[in-house]
């Protein structure tokens, strides 16, 4: 964008003069406030973040960062970064409401910001089973920098942990415990492992790959209380078992921060519901990451997701549409997780198991290495893979391209699936 140049945008002109100002530092916050910047928007950007740490990266906190206790914390930009773009990053304050008709948003300590155009970059939380007993002294979370430090200072002496969630973070904290030699259980009401987000082939191949060092699943039961013992816990399961443990960590999911919103009468439904092209219902405000409820790219509904990749494609659309070059939504959603030495990735948006959906294995299963292609119909829709991430990168290539991969094809490992995305 040219120096003076105004681009219209639904519900305000960005110019050099407009003010943008951005709820929530984290992934999405951190990389619009970048994203606007390298399209050359000199306006006003403030960032405010309730958390009191230069923004950081949360992928690490459940894997290689609580190892090492004191470690320089993974931020996302150098405190030097901010103030070199003259983004106005304001740490540990929180947005306590907005005022539309104003355009004005204010924050927790009664300070007051105008804008031009607003951003909901909240995220999401960690969701709270009614269980009693959870408010034990013994609970850990890990979502904040401050909750793997927390973590991290008290792993020397937590030999037994219990874990409530079979999902990404809790997988990826079991299985670092079960590297230490320490005793794991994970409780989960679903009868699979990861059951929102993979296959059921990918569920059957992590349960034996966690069972194989030690963790203990106790899968379709639920953690009915908690109750101190001893120097530790013991949870009370719904099946009628018993965990002794030093600590629980909570790993039950997330639920969108989306309270702010529906106070300023923005549309909510699990999640800020925004238009393809991020706009909440308030076309001054736009909605992107972990707190977003948006169109689904491949037509009817909705999906909100929480990851890293959508987190900053989104910040990066965003960004394009406030400085003139508006694109609807539809980056390929893809993922990791570490768990021990496995590392998913998926690529795709597989539809929920069911009448209509293949899952086909390509490549040997005993190597410790797995990839599967998931169908709906004939329609290849994700692909997720087990150490095995050159599939991966060409999962990303064939399903970016729409390149019709066929079921047979996608078994036969000897296929060169490299040519067909070359085509
Ligand atoms: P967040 O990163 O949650 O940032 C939102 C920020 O806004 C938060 O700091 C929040 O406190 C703040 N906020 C909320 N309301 C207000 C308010 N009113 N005023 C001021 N501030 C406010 N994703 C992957 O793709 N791969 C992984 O391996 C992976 N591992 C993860 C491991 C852990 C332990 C966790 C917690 C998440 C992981 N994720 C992973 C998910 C990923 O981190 C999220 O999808 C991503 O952080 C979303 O970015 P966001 O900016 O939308 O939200």
């Amino acid at each position: 964008m040219a120096r003076g140049e105004s681009v219209t945008v639904s519900g305000g002109n960005l110019n050099e003069g407009s003010r943008v100002v951005v709820v929530g530092a984290g992934h999405a916050g951190v990389e619009l406030a970048a994203a606007l910047r390298q399209r050359g928007f000199a306006g006003a950007v403030t960032l405010i973040g309730d958390d009191p740490a230069l923004p950081y990266q949360r992928p690490p906190l459940s894997k290689d960062y609580l190892k090492h206790p004191g470690a320089p914390a993974p931020v996302l930009r150098a405190e030097a970064f901010y103030r070199d773009q003259r983004l106005d990053l304001r740490t540990g304050a929180r947005v306590a409401g907005i005022d539309r008709a104003a355009r004005r948003v204010t924050l927790r300590d009664g300070g007051q910001l105008d804008y031009d155009h607003l951003v909901l970059a909240t995220g999401a939380r960690n969701l709270r089973p009614p269980v009693p007993g959870l408010d034990t002294p013994h609970l850990l979370e890990l979502r904040t920098l401050a909750d793997a430090g927390r973590m991290a200072a008290l792993l020397p002496r937590l030999d037994r942990l219990a874990v409530i969630g079979a999902g990404f973070v809790g997988l990826e904290a079991a299985a670092l415990f079960a590297d230490l030699g320490r005793q794991v259980d994970v409780v989960d009401l679903a009868p699979r492992v990861m059951s929102r987000a993979v296959s059921p082939e990918v569920s059957a191949w992590f349960q034996g790959f966690h069972a194989g060092r030690g963790v203990r699943l106790h899968l379709s039961d639920r953690v009915a209380g908690i109750e101190t013992a001893g120097s530790g816990v013991r949870l009370a399961l719904g099946s009628g078992a018993r965990i002794e443990a030093d600590a629980v960590l909570l790993a039950a999911g997330v639920t969108a921060n989306e309270d702010l919103a529906r106070a300023a009468g923005l549309a909510v439904a699990d999640g800020v519901l925004v238009d393809a092209l991020l706009r909440t219902s308030d076309p001054a405000i736009s909605a992107i990451g972990d707190c977003a409820r948006f169109p689904h790219p491949a037509g009817g509904g909705t999906l909100r997701l929480e990851s890293v990749q959508n987190a900053v494609d989104q910040a990066r659309a965003l960004a394009s549409r406030l400085t003139g070059a508006p694109a609807p939504y539809a980056a390929l959603p893809w993922f990791w997780s570490t768990q021990g030495e496995a590392r998913l990735q998926i690529a795709g948006l597989a539809p929920p198991p069911g009448p209509g959906q293949l899952s086909v294995l390509r490549g040997g299963q005993g190597d410790g290495r797995l990839s599967v292609f998931v169908y709906e119909g004939d329609r290849l829709r994700a692909v997720e893979t087990v150490n095995r991430p050159a599939d991966h990168m060409l999962a990303r290539k064939l399903l970016g391209l729409g390149c019709p991969v066929t079921p047979a094809q996608a078994g036969d490992d000897t296929f060169d699936l490299k040519a067909l995305a070359m085509t």
